[in-house]
């Protein structure tokens, strides 16, 4: 008898002739979930088997399993032999001692000289007989024992079921691009696609020395809690800072964040380009913030050509804030460093931007050869 842990996947049923590719995808995506834990995958048909871990390590492996995008559900259960004392003895140890239950019994071993009525029936009056304070409701037990009668003499027992995140496994729906600050929006803005199968990898601009070590230090932190789902290990940076310096000499004070906005959207779709990306990712907001008008998001998607995907458009603050605290991003999202925005901000950002008006104003600037100067100083950085 051994610990196991039993996985079901979700809407990858749907797809019809990918399905191959895509359980390829989730087998691969599990493995890294799982690395450096001792142990062996195994898929089943429908499921997954993770065997042969260390003792009183399940629940770190579940934890992981409950991130993985495409997990529909996971349970702690035990492998044990297919003849019906076998199966007991693993039945004794999940089922309660006292109150209502039932055992559910499935084979996927058709040839199996039971039916799974005969199975949980048999199961069921012995666990009667040895626990008296047990009684059998078949409708609504306060527990049910769940016996799974496998190919190979082997069969799983297990008394619950776990939530798993749901989504597509990661990598399936291509890549994509997320502008990630050190705020609370665009982690989760990461999280929603990586949700949807997107290969998810993360930009940062940033202001040094205006901004510091501190500030760049929490962007890793954010991206090393957004990996736990995206498994994604690396994180690019971009320095901002001459182009900062630039607007700020040069163009109407109202304008500095638009016209910021434009360089770092010009530049995240050339990196993206370069990277085989297809898309932009942002964290932005209807309305959140002077430049989340429509006027405002208008004037940034007006330099790029790219996709630009903004999964939180329609997300109240304190909607997001409840996600970023699901994903285990929100406790170092509010941790105070300056973001490169809030560098040379405005006192009063235009909210309504006029296209002609940034346009006069951005040819006060050498925008190719600070978008060139820009990318040159992209740094790398794995975790
Ligand atoms: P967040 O909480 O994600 O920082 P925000 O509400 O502070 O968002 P803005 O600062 O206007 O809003 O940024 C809007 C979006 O632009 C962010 O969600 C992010 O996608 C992108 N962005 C902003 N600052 C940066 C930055 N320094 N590096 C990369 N992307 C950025
Ligand atoms: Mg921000």
């Amino acid at each position: 008898m051994e610990k196991v842990i039993i996985i079901r996947y979700s809407e990858i049923h749907l797809k019809g002739k990918n399905r191959g590719y895509f359980e390829r995808v989730f087998h691969v995506n599990l493995e890294k979930s799982l690395k450096g834990l001792r142990h062996e995958l195994h898929r089943l048909s429908g499921r997954w088997l993770v065997e042969k871990f260390e003792a009183g390590m399940e629940e770190e492996i579940a934890e992981r399993i409950s991130r993985v995008f495409g997990v529909h559900s996971y349970s702690v259960g035990l492998l044990v032999g297919s003849g019906m004392d076998d199966i007991f003895e693993g039945v004794r140890r999940v089922a309660p001692s006292a109150g209502t239950f039932k055992v559910e019994t499935h084979r996927a071993y058709k040839n199996y000289p039971l039916t799974s009525m005969e199975v949980s029936a048999q199961i069921g009056g012995r666990l009667l007989s040895e626990r008296p304070a047990l009684q059998v409701d078949v409708h609504e037990p306060q527990s049910t024992v769940y016996i799974d009668i496998r190919e190979n003499g082997r069969a799983l027992v297990f008394g619950s079921f776990e939530a798993g995140v749901g989504g597509m496994p990661v990598g399936t729906s291509g890549k994509g691009l997320l502008m990630i600050s050190g705020g609370i929006d665009s982690p989760v803005a990461g999280y929603m696609m990586a949700k949807r199968g997107m290969q998810v990898e993360l930009l940062h601009f940033h202001s040094y020395p205006y901004t510091n070590e501190g500030a760049k230090q929490k962007v890793i932190a954010l991206a090393e809690q957004l990996s736990r789902y995206t498994l994604v290990t690396r994180l690019t940076t971009v320095s901002v800072t001459h182009i900062q310096e630039e607007i700020h000499a040069k163009c109407a004070a109202e304008l500095n964040v638009t016209l910021l906005r434009r360089f770092m959207f010009r530049i995240a779709e050339r990196f993206a380009r370069q990277n085989e990306m297809k898309c932009l990712v942002t964290g932005e907001s209807l309305g959140q913030v002077a430049s989340q008008t429509i006027e405002g998001l208008t004037s940034s998607n007006a330099v790029v050509t790219l996709p630009v995907l903004r999964p939180l458009i329609g997300f109240d603050k304190d909607e997001i804030i409840e996600r970023a605290k699901k994903i285990g991003t929100y406790e170092t999202s509010v941790l105070p460093f300056e973001d490169c925005c809030t560098v040379f901000l405005p006192e009063f950002p235009a909210t309504r931007p006029k296209l002609a008006f940034i346009e006069e104003e951005e040819r006060k600037l050498d925008v190719e050869a600070l978008v060139e100067e820009a990318m040159g100083t992209a740094e790398t950085i794995e975790f």
